[in-house]
């Protein structure tokens, strides 16, 4: 399944206020609020370099189910494990 980047447009909690990574499926609807504290959040565009190739971060997606990401600069994330 792909995975997908989303942050709090504002506010949040721990989870989305820097970013998070969640692994959806194509006919999954677009998540429009943070599923722990209910912030709006958008969905961001995944930079293409991140040192992973895509099946890569798949692979990790499906091993640790999730991981925060830090912003380092706008659309660029760091993963913090
Ligand atoms: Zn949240």
């Amino acid at each position: 399944m792909p995975l997908y980047v989303y942050e709090a447009k504002e506010g949040g909690c721990g989870r989305c206020r820097d970013g998070f990574e969640i692994s959806q499926s194509i006919k999954d609807a677009k998540l429009s609020e943070c599923p722990d504290c209910g912030a709006p959040i958008i969905r961001v565009i995944q930079a293409p370099a991140l040192g992973h190739s895509k099946t890569d971060l798949n692979y990790r997606a499906k091993r640790a189910g999730f991981h925060a990401l830090k912003r380092v600069q706008k659309g660029e994330y760091e993963k913090i494990y």
